[in-house]
């Protein structure tokens, strides 16, 4: 069974697609079988992986109200062992859609049941909100990644966060746990991100994840040609630091 890994925070521009995209290419090329899934309407994981959005027929939306298979939706990539289940704008409509269902939380974690068994990781892109979608990857998951922005503000939001994730764990998904909190956009010539560094040390210091995510031009540029960093600039510290990241999730289990 694979692992399903949830990466959220509802802070928009936090470094959630990044790190889905760079995360899942990392674990790829280090021989996992790996799939991405877009669980945001945005879409933009898809795109950052090259795929267009208007070519696709059908995406997770149709999944998640039950009109497709999840298998018939996986999309391969130029590498062998790294798939996409993509999104695309339609995806709002399951928010509204699965209000009246009586599955409405468990939608996602039913779609991808058909799924889990062929891959080693599933990383799963939320949306910048706590709405059903995000509910429905949290109960899908068996653990979570959230970025952390080293700017003011980083911290603003972690406790509505971590006490939904308390209320899921406590219901809908006891299995839950925290990999890690993610540092991103990390700039070591700052005061600032390195106050933030310490800060969020200091109040969850057992789930931090060493590797810290340098601020990297080359990380983004690489979703405006559609390729993870790795296959875009593998010499850049962008690459480096989501490889790194990648070897302390595989630690994990
Ligand atoms: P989210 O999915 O949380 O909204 P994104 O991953 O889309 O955040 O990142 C927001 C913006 O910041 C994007 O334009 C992205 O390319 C850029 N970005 C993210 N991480 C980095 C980084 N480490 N260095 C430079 N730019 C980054
Ligand atoms: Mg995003």
């Amino acid at each position: 069974m694979g692992q399903v890994i949830c990466i959220a925070n509802q802070k928009g521009g936090v470094g959630k697609t990044t790190t889905a995209v760079n995360l899942s290419a990392a674990l790829a090329v280090a021989n996992k079988k790996t799939l991405l899934v877009d669980c945001d309407p945005q879409g933009n994981a898809t795109t950052g992986m090259g795929i267009d959005k208007s070519s696709l027929e059908q995406s997770l939306y149709h999944a998640l109200i039950g009109m497709a298979e999840s298998q018939d939706l996986v999309i391969n990539t130029e590498i062998d062992t790294l798939c996409v289940l993509p999104a695309k704008m339609e995806l709002i409509g399951a928010e509204i859609e699965l209000i009246e269902s009586d599955h409405r939380e468990t939608a996602l974690k039913k779609a991808l049941a058909a799924l889990v068994s062929d891959f080693d990781y599933l990383v799963l892109d939320c949306p910048p909100s706590l709405s059903l979608l995000t509910i429905n990857a949290m109960t899908a998951a068996t653990a979570m990644i959230v970025p952390v922005q080293c700017e003011f503000y980083a911290m603003e939001g972690l406790g509505q966060l971590f006490n939904t994730i308390r209320r899921i764990k406590g219901s809908l998904n006891p299995r839950l746990g925290i990999a890690g909190i993610l540092l991103t956009m990390f700039d070591s010539r700052t005061n600032l991100s390195n106050q933030v560094a310490d800060d969020v040390l200091g109040h969850f210091k057992d789930v931090v994840f060493k590797t810290r995510i340098p601020r990297n031009v080359r990380l983004g540029e690489a979703p405006s040609h559609g390729k993870p960093i790795v296959l875009y600039d593998k010499t850049s510290t962008g690459a480096a630091s989501y490889l790194n990241l990648a070897k302390e999730v595989m630690a994990f289990g």
